[in-house]
């Protein structure tokens, strides 16, 4: 593992600031946060320009419209877009981040063709429809349920929390084929075209009283099976793919928001326990970043994130949870000033332990996967 730039990957920094010095000033000012026409038409144009430029989709395979770079250069590219504040990655989060890497991995040549070009071009929004009211932590226990008849997957059941349900052309849907199966086997991976006869989509209002996810409502849905990703029955193996991206890489750009929101905030911190407290997280974010490095370095070697992924998403979410109350009670009052954006921001930051997976699931896995220790024992526990 190399953390300083290789030359090329300097070269790239210099010429990526170049042009992001010349097109942000561009820019149109950002929508309102509930403005989805608006926030759709932004984050899409914004992916749009990195793919004319030749930045979308820096390690995916040239022959799709990517870059093929190495991993190293994709990391200098999140890094140098998030600290001169280039949009996020926004609606065009699942589809870039996890459901357009799965597919490479896991696709079919057509749905290759058929999708990835598009993710990259900002022409086609996707969403994730995963969890469902009763299968959250318990992924591997959802009940949604597909039945095969003749070319079709007919699909009943309930999905939620999915993120830009309402406005995803396609959705990562994760069904139940196999009833009899152990859990973990009856599952299967399918492309979702959010505009099925018999999908209701239903926006949740959140704790900072926008929409961001939707409860997705399944009946009857006729899924294609050429929308298949991977054979039935294998979803769960295709599932962890999918959240090896998720958990992965998919946190690194927030990574690079955060360090560059301790650095602003310590300007306003003059209590000396309280920069070392800062200090902290400071560090620990470095550490993540070259633990991120490594990740990344594997993903080279292996096609999917190495097992630093899986503790990446935990760290990350525990410091910034540090860094959000920490920025609260060094601002104080002021944290309500420009907007509340300091608030928002804090708000926003506790579901970071939550999404893709909690932070106590995350340690589940990091013992049982990583360290090889006992499986976690059912609750109640028996005498
Ligand atoms: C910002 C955000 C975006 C999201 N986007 C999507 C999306 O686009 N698509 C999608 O499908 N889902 C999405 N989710 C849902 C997310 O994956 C789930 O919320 C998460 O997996 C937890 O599941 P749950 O909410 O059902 O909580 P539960 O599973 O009910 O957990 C409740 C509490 O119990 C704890 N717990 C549960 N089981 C154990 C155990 N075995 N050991 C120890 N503790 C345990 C949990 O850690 C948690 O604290 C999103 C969530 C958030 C917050």
């Amino acid at each position: 593992m190399e953390l300083r730039d290789t030359p090329a990957e300097a070269e790239l920094r210099a010429e990526l600031r170049a042009w992001l010095q010349r097109v942000l000033p561009e820019l149109p000012a950002p929508p309102g946060r509930d403005d989805w026409p608006a926030r759709v038409a932004f984050d899409t144009d914004w992916q749009r320009r990195l793919f004319e430029a030749g930045y979308a989709g820096m390690s995916w395979p040239k022959e799709y419209g990517g870059r093929d770079a190495p991993p190293g250069e994709q990391l200098v590219f999140l890094e140098e877009t998030t600290r001169a504040r280039a949009p996020y990655v926004g609606v065009n989060f699942v589809g870039t981040l996890h459901a357009g890497p799965t597919l490479i991995a896991e696709g079919t040549e057509e749905q290759k063709e058929q999708h990835i070009p598009k993710i990259l071009r900002g022409e086609q929004v996707w969403c994730q429809c995963f969890s469902e009211p009763g299968a959250g932590s318990d992924l591997a226990g959802l009940q949604t349920r597909a039945v095969l008849e003749g070319d079709h997957y007919v699909v009943n059941g309930r999905k939620t929390w999915c993120s830009f349900g309402h406005v995803g052309e396609f959705g990562e849907l994760l069904v139940r084929t196999d009833p009899e199966a152990p859990k973990h086997k009856g599952i299967t991976w399918l492309i979702l075209p959010m505009d099925t006869p018999g999908i209701e989509v239903r926006p949740i209002e959140t704790l900072l009283g926008s929409s961001e996810f939707c409860e997705v409502f399944l009946d009857d849905v006729r899924v294609p099976v050429e929308q298949r990703v991977g054979a039935e029955n294998d979803g769960w193996r295709v599932t962890n793919v999918t959240l090896s991206f998720e958990r992965g890489t998919a946190f690194v750009s927030e990574m690079v928001d955060a360090l560059r929101m301790a650095e602003e905030l310590a300007a306003s911190v003059h209590d000396a326990a309280e920069r070392r407290e800062l200090a902290h997280v400071v560090a620990e974010l470095d550490a993540l970043w070259a633990l991120t490095k490594r990740n990344v370095s594997q993903a080279d070697a292996h096609g999917t994130p190495g097992a630093g992924a899986m503790m990446l998403k935990l760290g990350y979410s525990e410091a910034r949870d540090r860094l959000g109350e920490l920025s609260m009670r060094v601002l104080g009052r002021e944290s309500l000033d420009v907007g509340g954006f300091a608030v928002e921001e804090r708000l926003r930051t506790l579901s970071i332990p939550i999404a893709a997976g909690t932070s106590q699931i995350q340690r589940n896995i990091i013992g049982e996967r990583l360290l090889g220790l006992p499986k976690e024992r059912p609750w109640p526990r028996e005498a």
